[in-house]
């Protein structure tokens, strides 16, 4: 499924792992300590290799960790990718703790370091909806209304973002919240997504 923007942007959701798919930049699901853990932030340290955790280590020494709804970039290691951006998602506390703004300052973040770096393409995972428990409809509206906002700027330089999405439950989610928040005006490659809307 994507959408192509007036300026030639593409937003696009596909089904897969994130490790795979050859971009600029790769937007992690962090924690504030940066140390890894489960779920993508495991998968990108196992496939990308020790150099990013070391580059982790000196950020970690120098400012304590990364705050919630923050990220910070290190090189991609064996990853298909130049950058990593490790974003640091809220954790789900029943939707009244700031969770939504949290979140939306993580997506625009790491657009904000994808334009400082010219990254042209910039792959996501769904943010904070593993572990941290975020209910992945209401974490998906957000996730593509900040991306679908920025990359529809003229000003803004990075002309693709893709969700990289795990599951198919988590796929038909974001396919669903894009629909509702993009009015229909999705095209669907054939076979993909046919299900939905
Ligand atoms: P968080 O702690 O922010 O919730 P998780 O890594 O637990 O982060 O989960 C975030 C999302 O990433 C979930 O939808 C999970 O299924 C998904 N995920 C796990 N591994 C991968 C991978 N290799 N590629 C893409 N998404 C992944």
């Amino acid at each position: 499924m994507e959408r192509r923007f007036p300026n030639g942007s593409v937003l696009r959701l596909m089904i897969g792992d994130i490790t795979k798919v050859p971009a600029d930049a790769i937007v992690n699901a962090a924690n504030s300590a940066l140390r890894g853990g489960g779920g993508v932030d495991g998968a990108i340290h196992r496939a990308g290799g020790p150099e990013i955790m070391k580059e982790l280590d000196v950020i970690r020494e120098r400012t304590g960790g990364c705050p919630t709804g923050s990220a910070v970039a290190t090189t991609a290691g064996r990853l298909p990718a130049r950058y990593v951006f490790h974003a640091v998602g809220p954790i789900w506390r029943g939707g009244t703790h700031n969770e939504a703004e949290l979140l939306a300052s993580c997506y625009r973040t790491c657009l904000q370091m994808a334009e400082e770096r010219g990254v042209q393409v910039i792959t996501f995972p769904s943010i904070s909806t593993g572990a941290y428990g975020y209910p992945v409809r209401e974490a998906a509206a957000v996730a593509l209304r900040i991306v679908r906002d920025w990359l529809a700027r003229p000003e803004n330089k990075v002309r693709e973002a893709v969700f990289v999405l795990f599951d198919e439950a988590t796929y038909r989610a974001y396919a669903e919240a894009a629909e509702k928040e993009f009015g229909g005006g999705l095209d669907r490659p054939a076979g993909v997504g046919s299900r939905t809307g």
